[in-house]
């Protein structure tokens, strides 16, 4: 039988940051458990054409897809859910669909007609969701709908989605609003009022939701469910309890508990059943009980805000629980390490700062742009070299080791990439000949997925047990290969390439405990229960790290 693709819309309410991402990505995940083909989208409603542009301290990671897409975030964590690979197309943002729209106007295809929000905006809003099943041939599409409701940039695609159940068939739309039930310390109780006026304010736009993902810090008690249930006109069975749990891999559970395949396979109309999720629980639990506990130090630029680096994050953890190991993570400010003044010796400036880092079992550098912060990274990278701590340098960190490299090991003492410095006389990176004509910043870097050979008898074989890999990308600059023969004179190895050699993609020191670069962003790889083997052996590496710590 052909089922006509189902929608279901995730809005939400009362704040932001509840999490409605992991609420998307986990009834994702049940309905593919029950046999369907499941995929999510993410509305961000801001005007920007994609999340490529946006700074990472206010808006989180840019996620970056196979086909180049810079993403919102959420589409990361669909991915790592789902185990899949989604395209650009799943993340439509407001700047997107005005522009097919004015671009549309131009080409004459209103002609005659006065343009306006309702309906171009909204029919655009429901062509590019109706698109997506069709194309890709699936059961349900889970509609993540960014913002709060209330707001008024996602007016015009709650309304395209308000349309879209008007129009469909009733068992083809199913509503999920998340909300939140706080408690006051002083009083206790579980407060319903902020639900209430937010399940209000969606029926005031005409959008009556089918179920309550409600975040709270407990379990909701019967009474507050009652509660809810009563004022926001929807049945107990249908409100879910998202309590705090301590890894975001149990959300499934807890709302697979609570039967919400159930609510939402009726509603659909389809005979699906999910009597078993023992294959997601085998995963999930390796993320709750170790046998370990290792601490990694995180340095970059944007480390106020832990969302910046949340696919490196999950990746460790990723690697973690696959070794039963409990990832602690220190999320350091570079900008400490930009020691001034104070001990100068062969191997740079060790100031108290980054005598910190000794107790570290392993070093993480992340991606990052620009000068600001830079100088403490090369520091950092350049003690966790001469220290034999194990370090994993990801695009900028790959770059920022190789600075440190020619500057301490070779004796360039001005070695330093054109990002910082223009003027360098050893510029040891460089901006890719390619980019050089580029005038405009959005999505014009090396972007998305590139193959990548691997030389044999190297760590990187040994890690990746292959001659090729593929993985993803997003720069500007490359290593200078004038500068390789030197580096490799003094012990550092290249063993990755891509484009016929044309660029280099991996580092490594032998002798060294653990030391490896890649340009790529190997984090975007990895999945729960599958973790990306760099960061396994990065992680396999800190574990060593420790136990010889100890030994001494
Ligand atoms: N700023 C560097 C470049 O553009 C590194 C980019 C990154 O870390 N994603 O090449």
């Amino acid at each position: 039988m052909v089922i006509p693709p189902k929608f279901i819309f995730v809005t939400g309410g009362v704040m932001s940051g509840l999490g409605k991402g992991i609420v998307t990505s986990s009834t994702a995940k049940l309905l593919q458990l029950c046999g369907l083909k499941v995929s999510c989208i993410k509305i961000d409603p801001y005007l920007n054409y994609d999340a490529g542009t946006m700074n990472p301290l206010t808006h989180g990671e840019v996620f970056v897809t196979e086909d180049g897409g810079e993403c919102d975030m959420d589409v990361g964590n669909y991915e790592r859910f789902l185990d899949v690979n989604l395209t650009i197309d799943h993340n439509i943002t407001t700047g997107r669909i005005y522009s097919n729209v004015i671009k549309s106007e131009r080409e004459g295809k209103y002609l005659g007609q006065c343009v306006q929000i309702i309906p171009h905006i909204t029919d655009e809003i429901k062509n590019q969701l109706r698109e997506i099943p069709v194309k890709e041939n699936l059961d349900i599409l889970v509609v993540e709908c960014g913002g709060t409701v209330g707001d008024i940039e996602s007016l015009p695609f709650l309304e395209a989605l308000r349309q879209m159940k008007l129009e469909d068939e009733y068992s083809d739309t199913f509503f999920i609003h998340v909300t939140l039930a706080p408690v006051l310390d002083t009083v206790g109780d579980q407060k319903t009022k902020p639900t209430q006026h937010s399940v209000q304010e969606l029926r005031r736009i005409g959008i009556q939701p089918d179920l309550l993902a409600v975040r709270c810090k407990t379990q909701l008690t019967k009474d507050t469910i009652r509660k809810i249930s009563l004022f926001a006109n929807i049945s107990p069975e249908s409100v879910m309890s998202c309590h705090d749990v301590s890894s975001i891999y149990s959300v499934p559970e807890i709302l697979y508990e609570q039967g919400i395949a159930k609510v939402i396979l009726k509603k659909l109309n389809l005979s699906f059943v999910l009597d078993d999720i023992s294959n997601w629980k085998k995963i999930s639990k390796t993320y709750v009980s170790y046998k370990d506990h290792i601490k990694i130090a995180i340095i970059g630029k944007y480390v106020n805000l832990k969302d910046s680096y949340v696919s490196v994050y999950q990746a460790l953890l990723h690697a973690g629980a696959k070794l039963g190991t409990e990832i602690e993570i220190d999320w350091v400010d570079s900008e400490k390490f930009e020691v001034k003044s104070g001990d100068v010796n062969d191997y740079g400036s060790f100031g108290n700062n980054l005598n910190s880092l000794y107790s570290y079992d392993g070093i993480l550098v992340p991606g990052g742009f620009g000068g600001r912060g830079s100088e403490g990274i090369i520091n950092a990278s350049n003690y966790a070299r001469a220290n034999n701590i194990p370090y994993l340098g990801i695009c900028f960190g790959f770059q920022l080791a190789i600075i440190a490299f020619a500057r301490y090991v070779c004796k360039l003492s001005d070695a330093n990439t054109t990002e910082i410095n223009e003027k360098t006389t050893n510029p040891v990176i460089v901006y890719m000949p390619e980019q050089k004509h580029i005038k405009n910043l959005g999505g014009t870097m090396r972007l998305g997925l590139h193959e990548i050979d691997l030389s044999s008898d190297s760590n990187a074989f040994e890690i990746y047990k292959s001659s090729s890999i593929e993985r993803r990308h997003r720069h500007r600059y490359e290593f200078n290969q004038n500068f390789k023969e030197l580096l490799e004179k003094h012990g550092m190895r290249f063993t990755g390439s891509s484009d016929n050699k044309k660029r280099i993609e991996i580092l490594e020191i032998p002798n060294h405990i653990f030391y490896f670069g890649i340009q790529y962003h190997g984090e975007f790889h990895s999945r729960p229960g599958n973790p990306e083997p760099s960061f396994e052996h990065f992680i396999r590496a800190s574990i060593k790290n420790k136990i010889s710590k100890k030994d001494i």
